[in-house]
């Protein structure tokens, strides 16, 4: 059963919404101020949280600017009409959604069951290849275990092979998708890349991943030569 944390004051609305998720077979869970909900969401176990902005104590920015230093956990912003600047302010500070009041219980489900979909892909977010392990959430990559540094470019650049593997990626491609703008000419940045990653990736194997295809670009796949 998926465990949802709802934090609102206003008694009436968070009896509502309880009433309504529980019989759509989530377990609820309710706190009425900003300083619990905080304390019940850094403690964890839930899926989501819905979180009101006005809210006695702390509320509800200053709860999602504060659980987002240790928790990536969905969640969904309850807002009051017209007020776009907290709208704003919440997802750059990491919500996921947001929701109007007064909403729809529909709408509310609806966007509850988009956020925990988008969650579990996230929990599936790691690319492997061979010994290379690359987490596109957490932004890390590791060859046999342990973790090698790179910077944007370099991740940008791996995981687009990675994504793409066993198929040649031309130098324009590459290009487009790390860079993401039409080059002119200067497409031996990508060779110039390339070999910083063919670097760092050889420092923990001996396994040569990265082929050159003269003449076309690059593809990640076993070295034929070898
Ligand atoms: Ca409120």
């Amino acid at each position: 059963m998926q465990k949802i944390l709802l934090v609102e004051d206003e008694p009436s609305i968070a009896r509502f919404v309880e009433l309504e998720l529980s019989h759509e077979g989530y377990e609820v869970t309710k706190a009425e101020d900003g300083r619990t909900g905080l304390e019940l969401a850094e403690k964890g176990g839930f899926d989501l949280m819905l979180l009101d902005i006005m809210l006695p104590g702390l509320n509800g920015l200053e709860v999602l600017r504060r659980l987002r230093k240790t928790s990536q956990m969905p969640v969904i912003m309850l807002t009051a009409r017209d007020a776009v600047m907290d709208k704003v302010t919440g997802l750059d500070m990491g919500a996921d959604d947001y929701i109007t009041k007064p909403f729809s219980i529909e709408e509310l489900l609806a966007r509850i069951r988009s956020a925990l979909r988008k969650q579990v892909k996230q929990e599936t977010s790691a690319l492997v290849y061979g010994p290379i392990e690359l987490d596109v959430l957490r932004h890390t990559v590791s060859v046999n275990g342990e973790t090698i540094d790179l910077t944007g470019r370099e991740f940008a650049l791996l995981q687009t092979l990675m994504e793409n593997q066993g198929i040649v990626m031309t130098r324009e491609t590459l290009m487009d998708k790390v860079w993401g703008y039409d080059f002119v000419g200067e497409t031996n940045l990508v060779d110039v890349y390339i070999r910083y990653l063919r670097t760092k990736i050889a420092s923990k194997t001996d396994q040569r991943l990265i082929q050159t295809v003269r003449g076309l670009g690059y593809v990640l796949r076993e070295d034929e030569s070898a």
